[in-house]
């Protein structure tokens, strides 16, 4: 073996972070290292099965796929081995000295902040960290790898601590061999005994049965005494006349492929972890079996936590698509709506080619069909969540709320289904959220309306000009602040024949026939008894306002802004800017509150002194206070301020 120079690098900042987190292991479960080792594998054995499927002229040998796992207790050495895809060089420094997952920087700043080791464990959990998960048994990890077509290896080596080597290798096998050198303080530990081979058995039937390749345990170099690890150490002596044949580990069996009854929900959380890289357990698990003309399983989840990057551009999402048992591709998009994106799982379908592409996909019928039915199921089994177990549901809801919702805004088909299973913070409970159905039972007779009220924060909601008259009243709201929000209200009519109505927008008319005849009455008096007023104010503010009228909303502010029925809300307006689009300034009406002394003083004063400038300034400051209220900001705050300043200076 020719070994040519050997080149030191350093970890990425994150990566080294994150190692010295595992090296320090402060998670309990450290069996899962193998896990993760098991599951790299057999996703390089997938990849360079799909490989060779695609590109014939590949140079690889796929007659035997498998993954090997050599212990040896002597020298506490443990080696995962696979026959895969393997890596080049480059692909060494890129995939194993730096983290790509683009939520990491966001993972460490929380793991920092994390106040005790079992949240720091929940941390990691979360994020699953794969490989870096050696280190929290070993000392030095080494990896020997070659990728399928290229005739040169790489050796990569490391304690962990800042830095690892690179040696380019002459003759190594294709795929790649991780070797741990397992920490000596582990040795006397039967519960970290990771060179036994009960324990190793133990651990593959746990958490890796159902991988696809078979994963395999050479015998000891001297027959393992007793299995329960109490044997003396091999002496290294072979026997070398009948050399006996590894040991398969796992069944192999797809779990989709088998009846419900055969296989643990145990098993199911390990498929679930193995394919989403997630290490908590999932909240439910979603079977579907699909009979007739184009036949399928399926085996969806819905995780307990949403990923970090969920939000960002370019999340991947999707199920992994197999044809017949063989592995396709991860994240297949098509078969998943966008709104559906956080759920993992497979899809097996019998009837796809092999050579199937992800353009291909999106224009299958058969396809688009499947993806309608997933999404149903999913949204059937949500919907059943929440009638038998509220808990659970909360806990779906919390995570994935914000996401789910966006599909009110273009899935016309399960809209019904949809509102059916979100739910909402309101007025009526501080703590529990309320799905629709209930708000509509409680609604009093004489509600029309499902009202709502969309901004920044539940208090910002709460203490809103624009709830005056419905916490008077004690009508409930629906307090919605999450940015889909200002979007799906637009676009959905109604839920039970009931509209959606934003307490800031448009007119308020509540209250039995008998009470709004009432205030109609006492509306038509503040009219004629305010019309100078409100023609004079909407003349000055012209600038700013489309209108300036009284309003029937408020109860102790004296004024606030509303949105014309169908006009563009600001929050609206501003997301339309942020993502780059043009649009006019939506001006909006200027609603007085015609019992608030300052409004009546006013009124008073213009009657009286029609001349006088300070009114005008009073008007502005009216308009000023209405934005601030809702948490908007003066157009010329200097101004404001020293407008105000006068004022109260002559109340000393
Ligand atoms: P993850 O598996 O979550 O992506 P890892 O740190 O475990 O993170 O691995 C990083 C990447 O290194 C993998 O995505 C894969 O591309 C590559 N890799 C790891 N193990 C192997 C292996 N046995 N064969 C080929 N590539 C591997």
């Amino acid at each position: 073996m020719s070994t040519e120079t050997t080149e030191t690098f350093e970890f990425q900042v994150e990566a080294r972070q994150l190692l010295h987190l595992m090296i320090h292991s402060i998670y309990s479960n450290k069996d899962v290292f193998l896990r993760e080792l098991i599951s790299n594998a057999s996703d390089a054995l997938d990849k360079l099965r799909l490989a060779a499927l695609r590109d014939s002229s590949l140079d690889a040998d796929i007659s035997d796929l498998h993954i090997d796992i050599e212990a040896d207790r002597a020298a506490r050495t443990l080696t995962v081995r696979d026959n895969g895809i393997g890596m080049s060089r480059d692909e060494v420094v890129q995939l194993i000295g730096t983290i790509a997952n683009s939520g990491t920087a966001q993972f460490l700043k929380e793991l920092k902040e994390a106040e005790d080791a079992s949240s720091a464990e929940g941390l990691i959990g979360q994020f699953g960290v794969g490989f870096y998960a050696s280190f929290m048994v070993a000392d030095k990890v080494t990896l020997l790898t070659r990728r399928a077509g290229e005739s040169q290896g790489t050796r990569w080596t490391s304690t962990g601590e800042g830095t690892y080597t690179i040696d380019t290798v002459d003759d190594a096998p294709q795929g790649t061999a991780v070797t741990l050198h397992l920490k000596p303080e582990d040795a006397e530990d039967r519960l970290y005994d990771y060179a036994a081979p009960w324990k190793i058995r133990e651990i593959v039937k746990r958490y890796s049965d159902f991988i696809t390749w078979p994963v395999r345990m050479a015998p000891e170099p001297r027959a393992d005494a007793g299995a329960d690890g109490t044997g003396e150490e091999g002496t290294g002596t072979e026997d070398a006349e009948a050399p006996a044949a590894p040991e398969t580990l796992n069944s192999m069996k797809a779990l989709w492929a088998r009846s419900r009854e055969e296989v643990t929900d145990e098993e199911y959380h390990e498929l679930y972890k193995h394919i989403s890289h997630d290490w908590h357990d999932p909240l439910e698990t979603i079977r579907l079996q699909a009979e007739g003309t184009f036949e399928y399983q399926a085996l969806l989840f819905l995780p307990s936590h949403a990923p970090h990057d969920l939000f960002n551009q370019g999340y991947k999402r999707g199920v992994q698509l197999y044809v017949k048992r063989v592995f396709i591709m991860e994240d297949c998009d098509a078969l998943m709506p966008s709104y559906l994106r956080f759920v993992k799982g497979v899809v097996d379908a019998q009837d796809l080619s092999l050579n199937v592409s992800r353009e291909m996909l999106q224009q299958d019928r058969q396809i688009q069909l499947m993806n309608r039915r997933l999404a149903k199921k999913v949204l059937a089994t949500v919907k059943d969540l929440r009638t038998k177990d509220p808990e659970r549901y909360a806990t779906f809801w919390r995570e994935f709320g914000a996401v789910v919702k966006e599909g009110l805004i273009g899935d016309y088909e399960n809209r019904d289904t949809l509102l059916e299973v979100s739910s909402f913070a309101t007025t009526h409970d501080e703590d529990a959220p309320t799905t629709l159905r209930q708000y509509v039972e409680r609604m009093p007779e004489g509600q029309e309306h499902i009202f709502y009220l969309t901004g920044e924060s539940r208090q910002a909601l709460e203490n809103s000009p624009h709830m005056e008259t419905f916490r008077a009243k004690g009508i409930e709201v629906l307090l919605l602040t999450d940015p889909v929000d200002e979007v799906w209200v637009d676009s959905v009519p109604a839920y039970d024949g009931k509209q959606f109505r934003s307490v800031a927008k448009g007119e308020v008319d509540l209250g039995t026939e008998e009470e709004k005849q009432e205030a109609e009455k006492e509306r038509k008096q503040h009219q004629e008894q305010f019309a100078g007023l409100l023609t004079w104010m909407t003349e000055h503010l012209k600038e700013n306002v489309k209108e300036v009228r009284l309003s029937s909303r408020l109860t102790v502010s004296p004024a606030c802004l509303v949105s014309d029925t169908h006009d563009v809300t600001p929050a609206l307006e501003s997301m339309y800017r942020a993502m780059g689009q043009s649009l006019p300034p939506t001006k909006r009406i200027l609603e007085l509150n015609p019992s608030h002394a300052l409004v009546s003083g006013l009124n008073t004063a213009r009657a009286e002194r029609p001349d006088d400038g300070g009114l005008a300034e009073t008007a502005e400051l009216l308009y000023d206070m209405a934005l601030l209220a809702e948490g908007g900001t003066p157009g010329d705050p200097a101004r404001f301020v020293k407008l105000m300043a006068d004022r109260i200076e002559r109340t000393l």
